[in-house]
Order: structure tokens, then sequence, then C-alpha cells
């Protein structure tokens, strides 16, 4: 049995005070949410402040990204055991903004995803394709290629501190979400190139999140999918009661 994700995007948003007003806002309003895991990334900045604010609840603290080193001379990058010392359990990687702004290719989040893991921290790894991409009907084979390279020299084994975060390029804020049978059908792919690579059970036991202007309107639809197991939200995570509604979907 899958347990779901939500989990809030918060991208280059909210300061210290805003941060903290969001997550105090949010705590009582999915206190009794057992179904799934509960989520918040905020900036870097932020993350100690929203640690000490979120502690004792049943919110969970992941950062944006991180860098593969855990030391060194590498000026303005993050490594997974800081972010473990900050509090955090996940970190998101390769999300489709690194890639499209800051040039970030599957073999950097393969780096990054090896390095998170070793840290202890659960990885978000995001995928997905460019309108151009699936209207040239490249979907599949897109895919393929970012599954393949994120996951290239990692063990059946690490899967546990996994998660796939499906996010076509198209829905991402846009406010145009995949409908839930597009959803599902890249869902479905996804799982059976888990079950090539690593076989059935491996298949089975991950999670993989739908992301693309994930509202309190289309959560539902999308949670009814039998292989999406989750949502990564960027937009309606910035308001503690519309992420409140996203994670009670079950409501
Ligand atoms: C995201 O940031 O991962 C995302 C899916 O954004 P939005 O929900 O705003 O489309």
């Amino acid at each position: 049995m899958r347990k779901p994700v939500i989990a809030g995007n918060w991208k280059l948003f909210k300061t210290t005070s805003e941060a903290v007003e969001l997550v105090n806002g949010l705590k009582p309003l999915v206190n009794s949410a057992n179904h799934c895991e509960i989520i918040v990334a905020p900036v870097f900045t932020v993350l100690t402040s929203v640690n000490q604010a979120i502690s004792g609840s049943n919110i969970n603290l992941s950062a944006q990204d991180c860098f593969w080193e855990e030391e060194g001379a590498f000026t303005g990058e993050v490594s997974p055991r800081m972010l473990v010392d900050a509090g955090c359990s996940h970190v998101i990687i390769g999300h489709s903004e690194r890639r499209q702004y800051f040039g970030e290719t599957d073999e950097m989040v393969n780096k990054r995803l090896k390095a998170a893991l070793k840290s202890g921290l659960t990885v978000i790894v995001c995928i997905g394709e460019t309108l151009a991409e699936r209207e040239a009907n490249n979907t599949f084979d897109i895919l393929r290629t970012q599954v393949s390279g994120a996951m290239a020299g990692i063990a059946a084994e690490d899967l546990k501190g996994i998660i796939i975060a499906y996010e076509p390029v198209w829905a991402i804020g846009t406010g145009r979400t995949a409908t839930d049978q597009q959803a599902q059908e890249a869902h479905a792919f996804i799982r059976r190139l888990i079950m090539e690579l690593y076989g059935a059970d491996a298949a089975q036991g991950i999670r993989i999140l739908y992301g693309g202007s994930v509202k309190p309107e289309n959560i539902k639809g999308l949670m009814g999918q039998p292989d999406i197991d989750g949502a990564l939200v960027g937009g309606a995570s910035l308001k503690a009661d519309s992420f409140a509604a996203i994670v009670n979907y079950d409501k």
C-alpha cells in the first residue's frame, strides 16, 4: 500500500515571517490528516525557522535543491548534509525550472540524487516533457531518458528513499492541468519503466506524484487514478487554505 504524499513547492516566495505565518496557518487545518504525508519546501533561508514552526506537527520539511558535494570551495551551493542539519527530511531535485533556467541535466540530477540519498534524505525527483516534446509525440521517450538518466547507478534498495514527481512542463504554473487520463497514462508508463529497471515489487512500491496546476478543484480526480500517489503543488501551496484543501482531498 503506497501512502500518498502531498508536497508544496514554495519556489522563490516567502520571507521568514511570511513562511512562518503560512505554516502556522496550515498546521491546524491539516493536523488530522493521517491518510497522506505532508511536505513543504521553502527557500533555503527560511528552512530553520519553518523547521521550528512545524516541530511536533505532521508536516515534513523539504529543500528545493541540493548540491552533490558535502563541502568545499563551491560558493553559493548547499549540501545535503547541511539540509539535514537545517531539519530537512526531503529534497526536491531536477525541477523543470532548474532544468529550464539553470541548465540542469539528467547527469546532474543523478549526482544530486546519489548525494542526497547518502545523507539520508528522501528525494523527490522531478521529470516531465515540454509542450513541444508532447506535441512531437516524444513524451514517452523523454520520460524514459529522464528516468534512466536520474536512476543510473541507483540500487533497488535505494528506491525507498525516492519519490518521482511527473510534472509536464506545459502544466506548471500555467493553469493548464493534465487531464486525469493524461496524467494516469504517464504515471503508468513511469511505473513500467521502474519495473523494467528494478522489477515488479519495486514498481509497485515507488510513489509517483503528479505536478502541474494542481488545485483543490482537480485533486480528487487526479487522486482517483490508480498510479497517482500524490501531488507536488506550486502556486496553490502558497496559501494555507488552498494547500489544506488539497491535503484534505479525502474529505
Ligand atoms: C511546481 O512548482 O512543481 C508546480 C507544479 O507548480 P504549479 O502547481 O504552480 O503548477
